[in-house]
């Protein structure tokens, strides 16, 4: 006897739901889509205990047709294509999500359109229509989903244990968000109000309506046209680059994606030019349809490019050209900025880390007042709620976040050929240019310079190399000796002529020939340190460490007090490199103090 069953239509429907709609944010997420497809310019979204008790969806979207209100529920019923999938506009195309929402869930949807006076309410289960009357409403439509799971408990036992579940909503709502300034979307979570974007097409204000303003802090607009691909959002400056970036988002026309490529495009640019990774950044993509195919994931998170190295080598391309034309810094117009060792500045701490722990929608308490008009009331109280910890009451901006200031190369221009007035502690530079006071630190700059020079030399095969009369033999332990040994080729290319001696030594034949007069024992030691966190020097980030280690030892030290001529001649040539504002590891290379700064430490303005 046979032992294959087909199973009923009930269970293959249920099967179906639960590729469209793992999880509460799930169903919000096609929600959304649905009225942002229907045209809306305003949607808001309720949700009560993480979306299992209520989930409602408004927008003053076009509204469905009376006749069409039947279909919806009917899997592949959509109205947003005709059997031609090749370009498409709409973020729905398949024709499944209420279909496989009301199979999980108790709906009710209320919808009127423009050339209809009277609304219309129904209301399904199973994703049967059991009850249809008329009622008055505004021009859109209104879904509410309420029981979620409520025919799937094990589903719905999840639900009610993961109390990520709501943080993972306002995830959801706030990308939504932002992927689509042009709409102001608002989310209430429990009775209060999450956060409200204004819809004015700006993404920055968008972004800072969901993460706050201090999360927005330091990033910098971008804008990238090469054809096919259009690209604007705002990627941060590297002295803001966060150990854990709290967001990255890609979007892609108009729809939010999870793209890996794309982020180590990103990446990759960072790295080069700055040495860090793991940038927080939201890139706005826009591509022809035709290029993207977003038919390969169920919730269409994942698309699949046409040409996806091109497209990639264009993002990091235009990242690397925002991060070469300008940065923001941190500056301190006010001397009470600069944080006592103790004091605030340790209270500072305790808050940072507890904000870590928070919905990123929550984590900028700080700013709260500063978007007065984009939060209610009612969700200051709740996120200072959840920060009963014993701190003081004062918000970041009170307790002296330093300022930003924006740095482009017509600064470093007008830098490079004013006077330097001096050399403060024997390591900066100190140049006056108009209300301000600026320093170049000496050392990261000519760092920069000479890791750019080094990096030419190495591309063109042109790194000279200096044979060394008598081999420098260096003790090493037998692992790094190993490891020395197994990337002779790669050193060789870097001009180091190395070859092992015994387990634990290296001699070392010759060098690069800008490393003339240095402890080559010295690098030896530095660069198999190099070798080891990065496991081989054979891929660029690898290779970059190690030139970034020879231009380090190469680059003028401190205390080295350099001369007002020598240190214009160094702006002059770090304005000529390809990233004129940070040293190889990313530190900022200039600074600036406000003449405002010393005016208030002399008391002549309070
Ligand atoms: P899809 O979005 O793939 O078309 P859905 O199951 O999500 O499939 O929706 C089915 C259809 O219901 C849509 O094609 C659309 O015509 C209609 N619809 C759903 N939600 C809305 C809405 N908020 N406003 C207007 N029409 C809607
Ligand atoms: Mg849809």
């Amino acid at each position: 006897m046979g032992i294959i069953n087909i199973l009923s239509k009930e269970t293959v429907n249920k099967i179906a739901a639960g590729e469209v709609v793992a999880d509460a944010s799930s169903v919000v997420k096609e929600l959304m889509e649905n009225s942002i497809d229907a045209g809306s310019t305003s949607v808001r979204v309720k949700i009560s205990q993480a979306g299992k008790k209520l989930i409602e969806v408004a927008d003053n979207g076009s509204g469905i047709f009376t006749d069409d209100i039947p279909k919806v529920f009917l899997r592949n019923a959509t109205s947003k294509i005709r059997d031609d999938i090749s370009a498409i506009s709409s973020l729905g195309f398949r024709g499944e999500a209420l279909a496989s929402i009301a199979q999980v869930s108790r709906i009710t949807l209320i919808t009127r359109t423009s050339d209809s006076e009277l609304g219309t309410s129904v209301e399904a289960e199973e994703a049967r229509i059991v009850s249809e009357k008329a009622v008055s409403a505004n021009r859109g439509t209104t879904i509410r989903v309420t029981d979620l799971f409520y025919n799937l408990p094990a589903r719905k036992k999840h639900i009610s244990e993961d109390n990520t579940a709501a943080a993972q909503i306002i995830d959801t709502v706030g990308k939504i968000a932002i992927s689509r300034p042009d709409i102001s979307v608002t989310l209430i979570n429990d009775n209060k109000t999450v956060f409200t974007t204004p819809g004015d097409g700006s993404l920055k204000n968008a972004a800072v309506c969901v993460y706050g303003r201090d999360a927005l802090r330091g990033m910098m607009e971008m804008e990238f046209t090469d054809d096919p691909l259009y690209i604007s959002g705002l990627i941060v400056s590297p002295a803001f680059i966060k150990d854990r970036p709290s967001y990255r988002i890609v979007i892609l026309n108009g729809r939010y994606i999870e793209s890996v490529s794309v982020n180590r495009a990103v990446d990759s640019a960072y790295n080069e030019l700055t040495g860090k990774s793991s940038a927080q950044f939201i890139l706005n993509m826009t591509l022809p349809y035709s290029m993207v195919d977003v038919n390969i994931h169920p919730a269409k998170k994942n698309v699949r490019f046409m040409n996806e190295s091109l497209i990639c080598m264009l993002v990091k391309q235009g990242v690397k050209d925002c991060l070469a034309s300008q940065i923001e810094i941190k500056t301190h117009s006010s001397p009470d900025d600069i944080p006592e060792e103790e004091g605030w500045h340790s209270e500072a701490m305790v808050f940072d880390s507890l904000r870590e722990y928070m919905p990123a929608a929550y984590r900028d308490y700080g700013t709260v007042k500063d978007n007065a008009p984009s939060y209610s009331d009612a969700s200051a109280y709740q996120i200072s709620d959840m920060l009963t910890v014993d701190r003081s009451s004062k918000t970041e901006t009170e307790i002296g976040k330093p300022d930003t200031a924006v740095l482009n190369k017509d600064i470093l221009l007008k830098l490079s050929n004013m006077e330097v007035i001096g050399n403060a502690f024997g390591l900066y530079a100190l140049i006056e240019y108009g209300d301000d006071l600026y320093a170049m630190d000496t050392h990261a700059a000519h760092e920069r310079v000479l890791y750019e020079k080094y990096l030419k030399a190495f591309n063109s095969h042109s790194i000279a190399v200096q044979e060394l009369m008598t081999p420098v033999y260096v003790e090493l332990s037998p692992k790094r000796c190993a490891l020395i040994t197994a990337n002779a080729d790669q050193l060789g290319e870097l001009g180091f002529g190395v070859e092992e001696y015994s387990g634990n030594c290296i001699l070392v034949r010759s060098i690069p020939m800008y490393l003339n007069d240095k402890d080559i024992a010295e690098i030896i030691r530095q660069i198999s340190g190099e070798i080891e966190s990065f496991g081989s020097s054979t891929d660029l980030a690898g290779r970059n460490a190690l030139l970034i280690r020879c231009a380090c030892h190469d680059a003028v030290r401190g205390r080295e007090n350099i001369s007002g001529e020598e240190s214009r001649y160094l702006l002059r040539q770090l304005y000529e490199t390809d990233m004129p504002f940070t040293c190889p590891h990313g530190r900022p290379i200039l600074g600036k103090i406000s003449e405002k700064y010393f005016m208030k430490v002399f008391e002549r303005i309070k």
